[in-house]
């Protein structure tokens, strides 16, 4: 049997609103597909090295998590950095998503260091931005989440989508989290793979090809997933109007 390993960082400090379901979802696919995922969960970094690794993923914290998973994945910046210039798919969720830019500013003016792996920052203010939310997307079509940040996001980079009904990055440019090679950062919680088939697919199909195994893309049902999506998009169209 094919087999993946997506290596889970941080699980202890970052999984905010489910973010653990992503896992299960990619384990789920994976399996009906029959290639077995294996899970491999990172809380510290020392002697990690990311050889063994077909997919990544970082969930969401709190700023005083985030801090803390900022400085213990600080120790791999240079090998995560590398792997993503390589094409390695991530997947990358909030908090997981702001600190891989240059820093993070606190609603207080602290500046907290990211990993710098991009550039790009986020300033937090007091007042958040929550609720659900819908983005179109150029390769995954209509996403649906669920988000809740504080963080302002700001970059040139291209998008995991544009903004439908909801905040993304910031609530000025309605552009929605990264997409950059084969890394995706998005505010979207929910959590987003489960309620979105389209994405999950997209990183076990880049992981996939990266280490020559086949994936057949349309060999799944996806008609009761396509059905949750859009009764939860004809809410927020009412909501809305
Ligand atoms: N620091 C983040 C914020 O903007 C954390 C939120 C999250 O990961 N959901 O509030």
């Amino acid at each position: 049997m094919n087999e993946l390993t997506v290596y889970h960082f941080m699980p202890d400090k970052l999984n905010l609103y489910s973010d653990i379901g992503n896992i299960i979802a990619l384990k789920q696919r994976a399996k009906w597909r029959n290639i077995k995922l294996n899970v491999v969960e990172v809380n510290e970094t020392e002697g990690v090295t990311l050889d063994n690794c077909d997919i990544f993923f970082i969930g969401g914290g709190s700023d005083r998590e985030q801090a803390l998973a900022t400085e213990e994945l600080s120790k791999i910046k240079g090998q995560l950095k590398t792997a993503i210039e390589d094409g390695m798919p991530g997947l990358t969720i909030c908090g997981g998503y702001q600190f891989l830019g240059t820093k993070y500013i606190t609603p207080d003016g602290t500046e907290l260091e990211g990993l710098g792996i991009l550039d790009f920052y986020t300033k937090s203010q007091k007042e958040r931005l929550t609720g659900d939310i819908v983005i179109e997307s150029d390769t995954f079509g209509t996403i649906v989440g669920f988000e809740n940040h504080g963080g302002r996001t700001y970059h040139d980079f291209g998008t995991f989508g544009k903004v439908k009904y909801g905040f993304g990055n910031n609530e000025e440019d309605q552009r929605e989290g990264i997409h950059y090679k084969n890394l995706l950062g998005t505010y979207l919680h929910g959590p987003v793979l489960p309620k979105n088939h389209e994405i999950t697919d997209y990183l076990l199909k880049k992981a996939c090809e990266r280490k020559g195994i086949p994936f057949e893309p349309e060999a799944l049902d996806n008609t009761e997933e396509e059905a949750a999506k859009q009764a939860i998009v004809e809410r927020l169209e009412k909501q809305h109007k």
